[in-house]
């Protein structure tokens, strides 16, 4: 702003310096050529009036010796009717008659600029200041007979103060015209380069705006000059930027949102080490922070040595390195690492990509599907051994002993039924961890699907004498796959009666909850889940089997499962089912005192 102004004002100062120049310099013409025409007007009237006198005297000139007292008189009755000094000189320069002085007293006036003119031209005139008179006097003298110099001179002289006073009133007038003139002029410039400069200003502003990033800033155009020209051009230009930035902005944050939800992490490294670029799953699996390590080398960032190890190796060799290691920070985890060389323009090496993915979760998926094989095959082993085994001991003539053959074949009829039982359980398991079968889900009233499931396990207990009770608040309800949650409910009844002593007691309650906590006493409230839970006396299940208990197989004592006739799959059946239904399954138990089995599950599906 202040250069603009500056340029503002050294414009109005050169036009006024201009105007103020050319003024004065007229002036200063305008006054002389007056004050020279006033004064040639002045002198062409004395030397009229000196002719007159002339005419109208005697003149004696040389001839007269010095006659003093005749010139001296004539000299002051002069002066009366021409208001001027007179004097009368002789051809040698003697005065003779002074209308002021004493002629007898005065110098020689040969000498004179104006007798000395008069003399040579005929006409002589000067302009001297008076000491006398302290005043400038024109003086103006011609010869008294034309041609003969020797014969004298008749001078006049007049004040020049009448002149010079109109010079001066003169030069005042001139000097406040010129004033007034300058206010103007300065006025008028002032305005004129505001105009030229103003819109420049407006234009300077619009550009700054720009380079601060505002490109919604416009210049308003009024002119169609060149500066609107100007003026439109930064207006076209801003406008293009702006589309630009808008479209680099759109592509930005599309690339930012795919990086950000990517699955694998991303890191980019520059040609000299140092990060650039880090996405968010990046930052979780490396436990940086993008904001504090970008820009920052590779080698500040805390890392396991391999994973730096890769990365140089990447940036020295230019070439794709693949490798999977395990990483103990932030957590354990198996990576895959992917680092590929970056060409930029096509052949100029830019720095490396580096691409991280999770495989953890794949590589144990992978190890549980091999486990589940070796599992099922051993599982299934067993009681086909057994078939065999019996059926073998029979054909090698064993069938002959009646009592062996009965109690031999009811061996192979129960091995064969487990068999079935766990194909069955197995088939069970592969079709709802796949999900193949939808579940169909309506309102269950609770009391009475509950007595019903409770009934048909009644002969069972009572078989192992135990007391089996259920206690559900009346007119409970729950959504749900009717068929599933009772495979649920009797799945872990089974285990409650399978794993307590003769003579317990294995119970079961549902309980509306209410925040979270169980309310009871037919309290009219709005429940949104409901517990059941399903307890027994029986042996317990020791601390450290609890958090397995739902794997595949899994069983704390083998023999025992076995004995009772379980497969060790009911319950992870149990999990996935209440897990469809997105309720929880939990386990508290204690060795030798009972175990409490908790299903929550939400009301509404
Ligand atoms: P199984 O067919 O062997 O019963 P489950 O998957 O139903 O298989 O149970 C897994 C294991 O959990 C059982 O082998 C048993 O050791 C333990 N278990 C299950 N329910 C109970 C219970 N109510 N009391 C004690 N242990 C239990």
């Amino acid at each position: 702003m202040r250069k603009m102004n500056s340029f503002r004002f050294r414009l109005t100062f050169a036009m006024v310096a201009l105007i103020g120049l050319s003024v004065l310099a007229a002036g200063i013409v305008m006054g002389n050529t007056f004050k020279q025409n006033h004064i040639n007007a002045l002198e062409a009237s004395m030397v009229r009036e000196m002719r007159i006198i002339l005419d109208g005297m005697d003149w004696q000139g040389s001839d007269a010796g010095t006659p003093f007292d005749y010139y001296s008189e004539q000299a002051r009755h002069l002066k009366e009717t021409t208001e001027s000094r007179v004097t009368f000189i002789r051809g040698d320069g003697v005065v003779l008659g002074d209308s002021d002085h004493d002629a007898r007293t005065m110098d020689n006036h040969a000498e004179r600029t104006e007798i000395v003119e008069a003399g040579r031209e005929g006409v002589g005139r000067a302009i001297r200041h008076s000491d006398t008179l302290d005043e400038n006097l024109l003086y103006v003298a011609i010869e008294a007979v034309r041609g003969q110099p020797d014969k004298g001179y008749i001078r006049l002289a007049l004040s020049l103060a009448t002149v010079e006073a109109s010079m001066s009133r003169i030069w005042s007038a001139l000097v406040i015209g010129l004033l007034v003139l300058f206010v103007v002029a300065a006025l008028v410039s002032y305005r004129l380069a505001s105009g030229l400069t103003r819109p420049l200003e407006q234009i300077t502003a619009v550009a700054k705006r720009i380079k601060s990033l505002d490109y919604q800033a416009r210049v308003n155009v009024k002119n169609h000059d060149e500066i609107g020209e100007l003026g439109q051009a930064l207006n076209a230009m801003a406008e293009s930027l702006q589309i630009q930035m808008a479209r680099i902005h759109q592509n930005e944050n599309q690339l930012e949102s795919v990086l950000d939800n990517m699955i694998n992490g991303i890191v980019m490294i520059d040609r000299a080490g140092r990060m650039v670029l880090i996405n968010r799953r990046a930052e979780e699996v490396l436990g940086f922070h993008a904001g504090e390590m970008v820009g920052r080398h590779y080698t500040e960032a805390k890392q396991q040595y391999e994973l730096t190890q890769i990365i140089q190796d990447g940036l020295e060799h230019r070439d794709h390195v693949r490798e999977e290691i395990t990483f103990y920070f932030p957590e354990e985890r198996l990576l895959d690492l992917n680092l590929v060389p970056i060409f930029e323009d096509g052949s100029e090496f830019g720095g490396v990509l580096l691409v991280l993915q999770d495989v953890s979760a794949i590589r144990r998926l992978e190890r549980m599907r091999s486990e589940f094989v070796a599992n099922v095959s051993h599982e299934l082993k067993t009681p086909v051994a057994a078939v065999k085994g019996f059926a073998e001991t029979l054909l090698s003539g064993a069938v002959n002993d009646p009592e062996i053959t009965k109690s031999f074949l009811q061996i192979i009829y129960d091995e064969s039924e487990r068999l079935n039982r766990l194909i069955g359980d197995i088939l069970e398991l592969s079709k709802i961890e796949s999900r193949r079968v939808p579940l169909q889900f309506s309102p269950i009233e609770l009391p009475s699907f509950i007595s019903k499931t409770v009934e048909v396990m009644t002969s069972e207990a009572a078989r192992k004498h135990i007391d089996l009770s259920m206690r559900v608040e009346p007119g409970l309800f729950v959504e749900a796959d009717e068929d599933r949650l009772r495979q649920i409910v009797m799945n872990l009844l089974a285990n409650g009666i399978s794993y307590t002593p003769e003579g317990g007691k294995v119970s079961i309650s549902v309980q509306p909850l209410v925040d979270g906590r169980p309310v009871s006493g037919g309290d009219e409230q709005d429940y949104d889940y409901i517990r059941i839970s399903i307890s027994d006396t029986g042996i317990g299940i020791p601390k450290k089997d609890l958090p397995r208990i739902f794997e595949r197989f899994y069983r704390v004592d083998k023999a025992r499962s076995r004995s009772s006739g379980g497969t060790g799959l009911g319950l992870s059946i149990v999990k996935h089912l209440v897990e469809l239904h997105h309720g929880t399954i939990s386990v508290e138990s204690s060795v030798g005192i009972g175990s409490t089995f908790i299903i929550d599950m939400p009301v509404i599906q």
